[in-house]
């Protein structure tokens, strides 16, 4: 039998990824998945050891579940991005967790409730990291920087200024924010958003999306994002 991995000779190196999660079932199918998939695949089990894997790992994205030993998914997700900004993928175990996980803000990047398909699992994790390499292309294309009233954004440093102050997005707000920047003033609807945010083909994460909107609105003024209702949202110039 030949190998069924695709040949990678002229792509990138395969993107690293640390799986933290209690239970050994889970944690051992997820990562025989990812590896099949053609990722470095890292374990952790608990809080403590998440953090530690993460140091030694320097994985690109990270798989966390919530509830774990020694400190929570919270608590890891906190620490690790103090460290380095990461894609993190949470694995929750109610829908209503995500919703308050998503208002709370907690720097995870996108949700997977349980219990979910690999098949799913692996296209979010596809759909991260190509979010991450989208922002490299833009910075490369040499539109690393927009302004607009007030509003900067610095695709390479991925930072964000009103008014002349820095303002904290997640990872996922400031993908959000360059989705809508790339046509200041254009309705960009809601599946166009889904996708090119979170690579999503359906309508599944529409509430995330709505959350992220309205956080994203807390943090640089409410009147910046314009709601076109069933249709999509627009970043709007003030006059
Ligand atoms: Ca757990």
């Amino acid at each position: 039998m030949t190998e069924a991995m695709p040949t990678r000779a002229a792509g990138p190196p395969a993107a690293r990824v640390l799986v933290v999660e209690d239970e050994p079932v889970i944690n051992q199918a997820v990562t025989d998945r990812l590896r099949a998939e053609g990722f470095v695949v890292e374990q952790a089990h608990d809080g403590p050891g998440a953090v530690t894997a993460f140091g030694t790992h320097r994985p690109d994205l990270v798989v966390l579940d919530l509830m774990l030993p020694g400190f929570d998914g919270l608590e890891v997700c906190r620490r690790i991005q103090a460290v380095r900004p990461v894609p993190v993928l949470m694995l929750t175990a109610r829908t209503e967790e995500t919703d308050l996980l998503v208002g709370l803000g907690v720097g995870a990047d996108d949700y997977v409730t349980k219990p979910f398909s690999m098949r799913e699992l692996v296209a979010r994790v596809r759909a991260l990291l190509r979010r991450v390499e989208r922002s490299a292309a833009l910075v490369a294309s040499g539109n690393a920087r927009v302004e607009l009233d007030g509003l900067a954004i610095d695709a390479a440093g991925r930072r964000v200024e009103v008014a002349g102050a820095e303002v904290h997005l997640t990872p996922l707000e400031f993908d959000l924010l360059l989705a809508l920047a790339a046509e200041p003033g254009v309705v960009r609807s809601r599946d166009v958003l889904m996708h090119e945010v979170w690579g999503w083909s359906d309508a599944t994460g529409t509430r995330t999306l709505d959350s992220h909107v309205k956080t994203l609105r807390a943090k640089i003024g409410a009147d910046r994002v314009r709601t076109v209702h069933g249709v999509g949202y627009a970043l709007e110039a003030r006059s």
